[in-house]
């Protein structure tokens, strides 16, 4: 039986990835030297896709990672002086959270209702705040936050840098890439490609902020950190041996979805959204976790009054792979993604299936 992996990451592989990788062993590509005129090419081809699908501007830099937790080590420590602000919304902005905490710095949690409508001017950010971290798309609670309700706080406080976690809205979310100073994400959810590389989108105000830190004496971390890898970055080089095969198996993930056309993908993202957030509206048991305005429509999550295992199990049966809840939410919440791999037709079996679990 084939298996359709719902899940919210690592998530159903992209149909295309598979022939990207079959494609990629003959040309050679894992033997490529990262120093080499080849692998520039590569990255220079992800860099352009990447602004060309996400209109990021030229003078945001394209840089790689190992992962998604890694980027946010790498922001706290190359931004921040002392303080940080992070929006909670779960077990993600917390673990960006405790990064700071781990590395050192004095950060402000602040905790989001998943049930209400959140009144954004009352969000108080002290003036000496450096760095305001948000989860636009918070996998762990599946509340996605109005990104551009934020601005509010920049001009507030001009020298305020915002970083924005999108890596489980990525393909379908949309930044102004003018309201934010860096972004990042992983390759495993939305793309649907294996696990194992971050992308971290960062602006000069950044690596500025990078240098001012370095050069009052704190450290900004050693081999990595923001400013060698945009130094590296102008002649589309890596301080160290980096995954050259994602980063072409990335470059062709883009060029698939520069075909289809974002504006589509987008659109599907919201019919199949819909769809799912219809079911369980008129379901006679089962709840949404998140207030109406904050609903993910990447990775919705449902309160099922903890019998998430049998749900699981009773879908797994069926070849149809779901996320349980997060961390201590296990039995408590089913979470369905919808990541671009993922049809209609796939989300209207899942739920028919769903409707016959008594
Ligand atoms: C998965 C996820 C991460 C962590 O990504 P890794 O690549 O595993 O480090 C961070 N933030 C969110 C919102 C996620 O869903």
């Amino acid at each position: 039986m084939e298996k359709i992996y719902f899940t919210v990451g690592p998530a159903q592989a992209y149909p295309t990835i598979k022939s990207h990788i079959i494609n990629a062993l003959p040309n050679d590509i894992i033997s490529l030297s990262h120093t080499g005129k080849d692998f520039l090419d590569i990255y220079r081809k992800v860099s352009s896709n990447l602004r060309q699908l996400f209109d990021i501007p030229d003078n945001y830099h394209i840089l790689f990672t190992g992962s998604s937790t890694e980027s946010m080590e790498r922001i706290i420590a190359s931004t921040v002086e002392r303080k940080s602000f992070h929006i909670i919304t779960g077990g993600f902005a917390k673990k960006f959270h405790k990064t700071a905490v781990d590395l050192g710095k004095m950060p402000t949690p602040f905790e989001i209702s998943l049930h209400d409508k959140i009144n954004f001017s009352k969000i108080d950010i002290p003036s000496d705040i450096e760095l305001l971290c948000i989860t636009e798309n918070d996998t762990s609670t599946g509340m996605q936050l109005p990104i551009s309700e934020f601005k509010l706080f920049k001009n507030k406080n001009p020298n305020l840098l915002i970083a924005v976690d999108i890596v489980s809205s990525i393909p379908y979310t949309r930044l102004d890439y003018s309201e934010i100073d860096m972004a990042f994400f992983s390759v495993q959810k939305g793309l649907g490609m294996p696990p194992g590389l971050g992308v971290l989108i960062v602006n000069d105000r950044s690596i500025e902020k990078a240098k001012f830190i370095k050069k009052n004496g704190i450290s900004i971390g050693s081999h990595f950190n923001l400013i060698s890898l945009a130094e590296k970055e102008q002649n589309f080089k890596t301080p160290a041996t980096p995954n050259v095969f994602y980063i072409y198996l990335l470059s062709k993930i883009t060029e698939d979805f520069l075909n289809i056309g974002i504006n589509k993908i987008r659109q599907e993202t919201e019919e199949k959204a819909k769809y799912i957030y219809d079911f369980f509206d008129n379901h006679p048991v089962y709840k949404q976790l998140v207030y109406k305005d904050y609903r993910s429509l990447t990775t919705p999550v449902i309160d099922v009054c903890n019998q998430a295992e049998e749900i699981f199990d009773f879908l797994a049966e069926r070849g149809l792979i779901v996320s349980k809840g997060y961390s201590t939410d296990v039995k408590k919440h089913i979470r369905i993604a919808n990541f671009p791999a993922i049809k209609m037709k796939h989300i209207q079996q899942l739920l028919c299936e769903f409707s016959k679990f008594a």
